[in-house]
């Protein structure tokens, strides 16, 4: 049970729409602020892309050349991660490789720019590295050590829903919203169909939270609104072996197959990106697996002996509008007040990772205490919150 105290209720009744992460982390600022929350998740719980990452959480290092401050931001949300959810997080570290001159080259100005990102980023020997995990290529030039980790996808998320839960938010898994009331320039209800309900239900709310990721354009057009969001899925591929127990990237530029992330008794490598219009029923493509396959090999040689225990893809929210692959999209995170296109009460969250959901929730919050007059400082850094076991125990399950 989480112990800690709400501010006092003001009773302004927030919808939240989207059950991963982002909805999450939301539901639980907003609640401790002292909001009335209601949640709306069309499946089950971090059942979009949230329940479907690498796993990875980010130090920013892979973003520290081209954007600093996503580097900063990754690595001081990752510590704060680290102090309230510990029970999903692996403290393992994360290695960068050169494999060629090319990437041997680079080392000097990517530790560079993790240090001016606040990132401990320190080169060892080959040899000390391949000593800590000898799935290293042999033929490395040049290793990094940097504090990446691993987390659970699924249990992350939970902790922050077993928090809200505890200071009275409602999560109601399985409802989707299927519209959106909007009167005067105002939104004013969200309508949803719960799963094995006849008729759609109306919800009278103050303001809307569309922290809906990929489907944030479906969720946006329910109230008239062309919210600029690209779908942009990649491929993962799990092998049944813990091939490294630290997470192992190529020291290139950020691109395909860069990644091997353990997940305990597996290893995922990823990823791939393209651009999609429905986020929905994503098909890895056909040559994804061979082509991961073959680039894990070149950071772990070996890799692709293992058993394959799962291919999947699924959906990045960026935020904007994609030329080509989407790779001219930034990776930062957006809050998107809409009163400007015509409908106040309600803003969309684009964009973010995994590893930010909490900073992403803090600047929602913010902007919906500034739409009220509430002057509730944001306090989600503060607290260690439940296990993830404690949304299983108190559902009874
Ligand atoms: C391949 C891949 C690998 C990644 N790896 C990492 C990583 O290693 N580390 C990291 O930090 N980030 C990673 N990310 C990014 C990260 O996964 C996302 O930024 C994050 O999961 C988005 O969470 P979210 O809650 O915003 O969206 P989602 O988890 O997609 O949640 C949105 C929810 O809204 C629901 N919804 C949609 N429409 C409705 C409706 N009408 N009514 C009710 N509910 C609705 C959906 O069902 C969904 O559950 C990765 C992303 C991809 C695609």
């Amino acid at each position: 049970m989480f112990d800690q105290v709400a501010a006092k209720p003001n009773r302004i009744r927030v919808c939240i729409i989207g059950g991963g992460g982002t909805g999450a982390a939301v539901a639980y600022d907003l609640s401790l602020r002292g909001f009335s929350v209601m949640l709306l998740e069309r499946g089950e719980l971090t059942s979009g892309t949230t329940g479907r990452h690498h796993g990875q959480l980010h130090s920013g290092a892979r973003y520290a050349v081209g954007d600093r401050a996503i580097a900063r931001e990754c690595m001081e949300e990752a510590l704060v991660l680290r102090r309230i959810v510990p029970d999903a997080i692996e403290y393992n570290g994360g290695v960068f490789v050169a494999i060629d001159d090319e990437e041997a080259d680079r080392a000097p100005s990517f530790i560079a720019a993790c240090l001016e990102s606040g990132i401990p980023a320190r080169e060892v020997p080959v040899a000390e590295a391949r000593s800590w995990e000898p799935a290293i290529n042999p033929v490395a030039r040049r290793t990094v050590w940097v504090p990446d980790g691993s987390f659970d996808a699924f249990r992350l998320p939970l902790s922050f829903f077993a928090a809200a839960r505890d200071l009275g938010a409602t999560i109601r898994p399985f409802t989707e919203a299927v519209g959106l009331e909007v009167s005067g320039g105002r939104a004013r209800a969200v309508v949803a169909w719960a799963a094995g309900d006849s008729s759609e239900e109306r919800i009278e709310c103050d303001y809307v939270v569309s922290a809906s990721g990929a489907w944030a354009g479906a969720v946006g057009a329910l109230a008239g609104l062309d919210v600029p969001i690209t779908p942009a899925p990649g491929t993962l591929v799990a092998v049944r072996s813990r091939v490294s127990d630290m997470v192992l990237s190529r020291l290139s530029l950020p691109g395909d197959g860069d990644i091997i992330v353990p997940q305990r008794g597996l290893s995922i490598i990823g990823t791939t990106q393209r651009v999609a219009l429905d986020p929905d029923c994503l098909i890895p493509h056909d040559d994804d697996t061979a082509f991961l396959l073959a680039r894990a090999d070149e950071l772990a040689p070996g890799f692709s002996s293992n058993a394959i225990h799962a291919v999947w893809s699924a959906a990045r929210p960026l935020s904007g509008r994609a030329i080509d692959d989407g790779r001219n999209l930034s990776r930062d995170f957006m809050v998107l007040d809409h009163s400007a296109d015509g409908v106040a009460g309600m803003a969309t969250l684009t964009g973010g990772k995994a590893t930010v959901l909490r900073a992403m929730a803090e600047k929602a919050a913010d902007r919906v205490c500034s739409e009220f007059g509430i002057d509730e400082p944001c306090r989600t850094r503060n607290f260690v919150l439940p296990s993830w076991r404690d949304w299983y125990a108190e559902a009874g399950l």
